[in-house]
């Protein structure tokens, strides 16, 4: 075991103390091994080893009373109870039998029939980052064997590739299974010769009747050669679309019937159903099982991390390895994850935007990567949200609101501030005594970050006018008083439908707020700029923004003060920016 064992011990009993006196005196082996994990990576591959040890400190810590955790604790390690370390990073717990692989080795196999979405999130950052974690292999493997159902799309390919890119999980290898027919005839060939597979030619009704009645359809006991000879007719296309299934024979009286003789090549009319990336070469295309599973094995892949859905698929694919001597990699199966009000059906997305009801892939209605990405949601608060959910097998049901608190902390330490005014109208402040200069720093807990400033100055009548947003005054109440943000306070008179009347009260930030006066934000009138800000319901707001804001860049994600965080999209005369959350 590698490291100084005392020292190990001595980790794993502060680690345990601070646990148990966290839950009533209670520490649980899992957390802890959680947290020893992450702070000492090195140990991922000696699971087996330190868990004897942490169940030992752990029994031994949950004998103490909780009086006495707490003085081991704050004798020895004071920090480590302190107040600001409320909040737990989470870790993944480690994967089964790690320490059995020399490498450990994930895929992420997607269909290009679409774009992806939150919905693939967790398949793609768990896949990732523990091969990450244990130094291993992130694999991403384009399923593209179905040229007529879940079509491949030519343009998902890259749009595939910039996604996981964005989302900082880039692969160490990619396949694309097109490339790898003949690798599957092959090893359909071999489970042939072997008897372990046979050609069906029954009418689907006939193989269903028989199969659900556990009974062999007449083509499945036939000898080997004439199995040989059907495989060859079908590959020169002496059969017709759907007329030919190979079979990996399993067990009749599966109590699954899903499980049964389940179908691995089938025939595909090649000029009907070109592909889009081999065309009209191949008439014989592998079935998801097939492909997957020989892949899997070939490709070395040590540990299988995706949804529950898929464990009938791991019970028929363990006929398949059986028959070739190979052994089942470990596999995850994790429940569903549901996000509340996103649309996360790939049909629909992609009917959505070929019908024109969504503007593109990145319509800020859709739950795509690329639409989160114009929205400003960062990688970051995905892979966050993914990690602090983790592979468990429970169903995970998320709203956006989930998914904006990860990601507004992480945008409001650097996000800088700047006023928009939405549905402006002109307010005339009169009788100004003097000229006030307003200075508005871009990060109210960072000065050094910069400002900027806007002087007001009485005219010769002795006003000014300003944009207020429409919504911040209320016509029926003449006589409110409000504090423009960092300038002065105000008394408002008439409101009518694009202006406003309010005369100057005092500067005093006290006397706004003895009056209990809402803080309002405000844009000099000539010192503003058009702006219309993208909706996620893509509705679009129109206002005005500070003409400060003729600095920022695409990309840039800022906070529009009392209106939420947003992605500037475009810049130039009229600033666009998509909303991303309040
Ligand atoms: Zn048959």
């Amino acid at each position: 075991m590698p490291g100084n064992d005392a020292e190990l011990r001595e980790l794993v009993r502060k680690i345990a103390l601070v646990n148990a006196i966290k839950h009533d005196g209670k520490s649980q082996p899992g957390p802890v091994i959680g947290t020893i994990l992450g702070e000492k990576p090195e140990f991922r591959t000696k699971v087996k080893e330190i868990t004897a040890l942490i169940n030992d400190v752990v029994r031994e810590v949950n004998g103490l009373p909780l009086e006495k955790q707490r003085s081991i604790v704050e004798a020895n390690w004071p920090d480590a109870l302190a107040k600001g370390k409320v909040e737990e990073e989470k870790h993944l717990p480690p994967l089964p039998e790690a320490s059995k692989y020399k490498q450990i080795v994930t895929r992420y196999a997607p269909n290009p029939d679409c774009v992806l979405h939150l919905g693939s999130a967790r398949a793609i950052v768990l896949c990732h980052d523990y091969a990450r974690l244990y130094k291993g292999k992130f694999i991403v493997r384009f399923e593209d064997t179905d040229p007529r159902v879940k079509i491949p799309v030519l343009e998902f390919y890259d749009r595939i590739r910039e996604d996981l890119g964005w989302l900082g999980c880039k692969p160490d290898e990619e396949y694309i299974q097109s490339d790898r027919i003949p690798i599957y005839y092959e090893h359909a060939q071999k489970l042939l010769e072997k008897g372990f597979a046979y050609v069906c030619t029954s009418p689907p009704e006939t193989f269903r009747e028989k199969t659900l009645a556990s009974e062999p359809c007449e083509c499945r006991n036939l000898p080997v050669e004439e199995q040989m000879a059907r495989w060859e007719r079908m590959l020169e296309g002496g059969y017709r679309e759907g007329e030919a299934v190979v079979r990996v024979k399993t067990d009749l009286n599966h109590p699954n019937p899903a499980v049964r003789d389940w179908p691995a090549l089938r025939t595909i009319d090649p000029i009907k159903w070109p592909h889009p990336r081999v065309g009209s070469k191949y008439r014989v295309w592998p079935l998801y099982n097939l492909a997957c599973g020989v892949d899997d094995h070939m490709m070395g892949i040590t540990h299988i991390i995706r949804g529950k859905e898929h464990l009938t698929n791991q019970v028929r694919q363990e006929f398949m390895y059986k028959y070739f001597g190979w052994k089942y990699p470990q596999a995850i199966h994790y429940g569903r994850l549901k996000i509340t009000g996103a649309y996360l059906s790939k049909s629909k997305i992609v009917q959505g935007v070929r019908e024109g009801t969504f503007k593109d892939w990145d319509d800020p209605r859709l739950a795509t990567f690329a639409a989160l990405r114009r929205r400003g949601i960062t990688p970051e608060a995905i892979k966050k949200m993914i990690i602090d959910v983790g592979p468990k097998t429970s169903d995970v049901t998320l709203s956006w609101e989930n998914l904006n608190a990860y990601n507004r902390k992480i945008l409001d330490p650097d996000a800088s501030r700047y006023f928009f005014v939405q549905s402006p109208i002109e307010l005339t402040v009169t009788q100004l005594p003097k000229a006030f200069t307003a200075r508005l720093h871009k990060h109210p807990e960072h000065p050094e970050r910069g400002s900027r400033e806007y002087e007001v100055a009485p005219d010769g009548g002795g006003s000014a006018k300003l944009w207020i947003s429409k919504k911040d005054v209320d016509p029926s109440k003449t006589g409110t008083m409000l504090r423009l943000m960092e300038l002065f306070n105000i008394k408002v008179g008439k409101v009518n439908a694009y202006s406003a009347d309010a005369t100057f009260v005092s500067e005093s930030y006290e006397e706004a707020r003895k009056s209990k006066a809402h803080l309002i934000h405000w844009i000099p009138v000539g010192r503003d700029m058009p702006c219309s800000v993208v909706m996620q319901d893509a509705t679009i707001l129109e206002g005005v923004a500070e003409n400060a804001c003729k600095q920022l860049k695409p990309n840039d994600v800022i906070q529009f003060e009392r209106f939420g965080f947003v992605r500037i999209d475009q810049t130039g005369k009229t600033l666009v920016a998509y909303y991303a959350h309040k």
